[in-house]
């Protein structure tokens, strides 16, 4: 399980240091996720207070894994294209302020299984 694509269910995932590509469907994941429980998906308080204290542990961390991770899968001469981005699991939306520093015409679509874990901007 920890080395299967959570997209297409593929075991070849080609890990590197917080981020894998799998090998047959080529999505690149933040990886491993966390192993936390998260709380009562009703209890946005408690959501909002365990997304902070995981950003708080990992911002610089993660910070320099998306821009790695954008610099390895989207070419650089792309800058000025108006790029349509998922970003697939959200959490507190950092990715997209790092993608919006490489790539300002990028439209950052955002997803997260958690309501309410994205933090205000
Ligand atoms: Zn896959």
């Amino acid at each position: 399980m920890e080395n299967q694509c959570p997209i297409c269910g593929g075991s070849s995932l080609m890990v590197f240091a917080h981020t894998a590509q799998c090998g047959n469907c080529k999505a690149l994941l933040y990886h491993p996720y966390p192993n936390q429980d998260y709380p009562a998906l009703i209890d946005k308080d408690a959501i909002h207070a365990a997304s902070l204290n995981w950003i708080l542990r990992s911002s610089f961390s993660r910070h320099d894994a998306f821009r790695r991770m954008l610099k390895f899968s989207i070419d650089e001469a792309l800058v000025g294209e108006e790029l349509k981005i998922l970003d697939y699991g959200g959490g507190p939306g950092q990715f997209a302020l790092v993608c919006h520093s490489l790539f300002p015409l990028a439209k950052v679509y955002y997803t997260d299984a958690i309501e309410g874990s994205l933090l205000d901007p």
